[in-house]
């Protein structure tokens, strides 16, 4: 179904705030045109976990940054934190089902997060990338194409 990705985007930023008083979420958008043809509950799956992730790993709180870029029939999702970042060592195996960092002290969670949010990328033909630095923070850019013809075929959501 088609999806306004700006509204989706600052009401889920406005519910995740609500989840938390130590951080601020800030919601940024640029483009002309934030139409895509999504399945809202997966998409919020996907944006819901990365920003868990962002609050759950910045302890100390700071400010959460989710930026939305819509150009080139393309949507760029960025979720930027001020958190305990991943280690070198720990970024290539992330998306690995119930791998945990090095770095996560008493933090709890089972792993799974960042392997559903891949599986929801590769569904879309989409990309994801990470750079992140330790005790610095993490910045996760997530690319999906606003309409994915193979989405269609699975989900039957144009
Ligand atoms: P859950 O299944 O509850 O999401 P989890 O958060 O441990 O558990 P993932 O979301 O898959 O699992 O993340 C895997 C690992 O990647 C985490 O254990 C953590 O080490 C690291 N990680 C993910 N996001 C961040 C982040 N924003 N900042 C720092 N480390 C992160
Ligand atoms: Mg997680």
């Amino acid at each position: 179904t088609p999806v306004d990705l700006e509204k989706f985007c600052r009401t889920l930023a406005e519910k995740m705030q609500a989840k938390t008083d130590k951080h601020s979420i800030v919601f940024n958008s640029e483009g002309l045109n934030f139409q895509g043809i999504f399945d809202e509950n997966i998409l919020r799956q996907l944006l819901k976990n990365l920003l868990s992730n962002a609050i759950k790993y910045s302890p100390d709180g700071g400010e959460i940054q989710l930026n939305l870029i819509c150009e080139n029939n393309q949507a760029i999702f960025r979720i930027k934190d001020r958190g305990i970042g991943i280690p070198k060592k720990d970024l290539s195996r992330v998306f690995t089902n119930f791998y945990r960092g090095t770095n996560i002290g008493t933090i709890s969670g089972t792993g799974l997060g960042l392997s559903l949010v891949k599986k929801i990328v590769d569904l879309h033909q989409g990309e994801i990338s990470i750079e992140s630095e330790e005790n610095v923070g993490t910045e996760i850019r997530v690319t999906l194409p606003l309409e994915s013809s193979v989405l269609n075929k699975v989900f039957n959501c144009s």
